[in-house]
């Protein structure tokens, strides 16, 4: 292993908005960072895939839009107000201190992004303003030149380097010529996204698969609600060419389509009482309830010869056509107007809920900081923020925990000074990292690989049970067991996509482990995670985030951080709680 002459105060693992806001709140804070990144610095992640680059929201409160000019807001729309939704929306297991912070502090996040030169192309609901996703990212490395952040792309982090407890530097792979480096560094902030690699049917870009999660967890970080999971109902699985995409998502929150069972029926009221199928169709909670629905609906086996559903949407008489090019100009170009072709042929799509976007992920505290010193984290590898669901954006998290995670690991760096290298450590991780080449007999990692997708498939659908729970750890240690003799074909170290299936899987096994076990310690259903075999929620014993520290999967609970709103105290059944907390947000006697 090659370990660097050059060493850093902050080194930020990721670079999609998370990634970025951190490296510009270090550098802001006069720290030397780098960012290091598996593909193109402002083009890799989810971030760039928000709203499909269509229309991603960032979202603040109306009083604060009002006041920067954004949009006429409602100003009667206060912070206050946006939490207490939030905390509905989460089910009472978002660290509120973490949501505190985020409604606090968005309106300085949107406003200085603003001010760098982000185009806001209007409002997308009362709270949402409208922007592209690369929009996003290219504003961010513009302030990141400024600031001269340095980069180092087309290279996978794999883990952190630690000396007494402390993290001191980082382990990467130069992806082209393969090459293995460490670099030392006083802090680390990880913002390395999600793990959507784990399943088959994801939203999310190829070059998520958790290894800051992973890295984490191998240093002994605290994890937090690794079972709440939110699926993007309608992502296409067929034609799939078009495999992962959320067109459909999008056109069906503008208003557009609708999902049908194989006999081309309507199905959603089925599973959900008229005031949440009408919240279901219509609002921002869709991704929850709907994707409840339409799993049931194929798990009742209703589902197309492909496993999904239907998603129709009817482009006669011309003018609707007409209306939806003038809703959604995209639609005309590029990998859209390929898939408008589909539709208008009179074909329709094959859908599915896709895991999309994950809520629980490394323990932070409002600083930041993770449970191992010198570890910071920022973005969608967080958790704690939005409890059990998330309905608030996402883009607004990584830009309010990006810039609070690069100042704080720039102010622990400072404060710090670098420790020595523990050569035994870098060794036995190099080893560990080019077993696969002397490996013999194995299975490939695309056979691996596969195999896990059908396990998560199986084990961490929208609705779970026990029994599959305990069967998909059982098999994920079995595939661990397997990947120590994992072989290649291709032996050449230069640009070997296989070995870095290898380590992708190396980080991905622990991973969902640590989400199927907490998906079976937690023995309810709430928010994202549906438990089929238990369809209650109790606030009398389960008003609790499920901790593991490192990678120890013994049983953690901790008392939810209710620091600001506490929920009333009962049981009901798992949709007559969805239905309570909606009355109790939107104030509704008869939801
Ligand atoms: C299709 C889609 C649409 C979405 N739409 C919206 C929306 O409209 N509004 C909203 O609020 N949210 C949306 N979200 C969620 C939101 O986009 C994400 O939660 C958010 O962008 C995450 O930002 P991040 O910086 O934490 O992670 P990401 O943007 O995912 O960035 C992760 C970065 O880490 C890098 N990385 C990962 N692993 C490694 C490694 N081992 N080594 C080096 N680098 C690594 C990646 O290459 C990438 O640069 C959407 C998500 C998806 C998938």
């Amino acid at each position: 292993m090659n370990l660097s002459v050059q060493s850093y105060d902050v080194i930020v693992i990721g670079a999609g908005g998370g990634g970025l806001r951190s490296a510009i709140g270090a550098a802001q804070a006069k720290a030397r960072t780098l960012v290091i990144c598996r593909g193109k610095s402002n083009r890799s992640g989810a971030t760039l895939l928000a709203g499909a680059n269509i229309s991603a929201d960032i979202a603040c409160d109306g009083e604060t839009l009002a006041r920067l000019g954004v949009s006429q807001g409602n100003k009667k729309d206060t912070k206050d107000a946006w939490f207490s939704d939030i905390i509905h929306e989460g089910f009472y297991l978002n660290n509120q201190d973490l949501a505190t912070m985020y409604v606090e502090t968005a309106g300085d996040r949107l406003a200085e992004m603003i001010d760098w030169g982000m185009e806001v192309h209007g409002m997308e609901g009362a709270r949402e303003v409208s922007v592209f996703g690369s929009d996003i990212l290219d504003t961010m490395m513009r302030r990141c030149r400024e600031l001269n952040v340095e980069f180092m792309e087309d290279t996978m982090f794999t883990d952190l380097l630690m000396k007494d407890g402390q993290v001191c530097g980082v382990v990467c792979v130069d992806l082209y010529s393969g090459e293995i480096k460490a670099l030392r560094c006083k802090a680390v902030v990880l913002a390395t996204g999600g793990a959507h690699g784990i399943f088959s049917e994801n939203s999310g870009s190829s070059d998520l698969c958790g290894e800051g999660q992973a890295a984490a967890m191998r240093a002994g970080a605290e994890m937090i609600d690794m079972e709440m999971v939110s699926f993007c109902p309608t992502v296409v699985t067929w034609p799939t060419m078009y495999k992962g995409n959320i067109l459909p998502y999008i056109l069906f929150s503008t208003g557009y389509g609708r999902v049908l069972n194989k006999y081309g029926k309507t199905f959603t009221d089925r599973y959900l009482s008229r005031h949440v199928e009408r919240l279901a169709l219509d609002s921002e909670w869709n991704k929850m309830l709907l994707s409840y629905a339409l799993n049931a609906e194929i798990q009742e086996g209703r589902g197309t010869r492909q496993g999904g559903l239907y998603y129709a949407l009817d482009l006669h008489p011309q003018e609707i056509m007409e209306e939806l090019y003038a809703d959604l100009p995209p639609l005309k170009t590029g990998i859209y107007a390929d898939i408008m072709k589909i539709f208008e042929a009179d074909r329709s799509l094959v859908i599915k809920p896709a895991a999309h976007y994950f809520e629980g992920g490394v323990r932070i505290d409002t600083a930041c900081r993770t449970s191992i010193p010198g570890l910071f984290a920022a973005g969608e590898c967080t958790g704690g923020m939005f409890g059990a669901n998330r309905v608030s954006a996402a883009t607004t998290e990584m830009m309010v925990e990006g810039a609070v995670a690069g100042n704080s690991a720039a102010a622990f760096a400072r404060d710090t000074s670098l420790l020595p290298i523990d050569t035994a450590q870098m060794e036995a991780i190099e080893a560990e990292l080019l077993k696969p080449f002397t490996n013999r007999g194995g299975q490939s990692p695309e056979q691996l690989r596969s195999r896990l997708h059908a396990i998560s498939a199986e084990a961490m659908p929208v609705i779970r049970t026990a029994e599959k729970l305990t069967e998909g750890i059982a098999a994920v240690e079995e595939l661990q067991h397997e990947l120590e003799h994992v072989t290649l074909s291709d032996t050449a170290r230069t640009y070997n996509r296989e070995w870095r299936r290898s380590l992708e899987l190396r980080s991905m096994l622990p991973v969902a482990k640590t989400m199927f076990k907490s998906a079976l310690v937690r023995d309810e259903s709430r928010g994202v995670h549906v438990r089929g075999d238990m369809l209650r929620t109790s606030n009398v014993k389960n008003l609790y985030n499920i901790v593991f520290r490192g990678e120890s999967l013994e049983d953690a609970k901790a008392p939810a951080v209710l620091t600001r709103m506490k929920p009333e105290i009962g049981e009901w059944s798992y949709t007559e709680y969805i239905e309570k907390i909606v009355a109790e947000e939107t104030g509704e006697e008869d939801a």
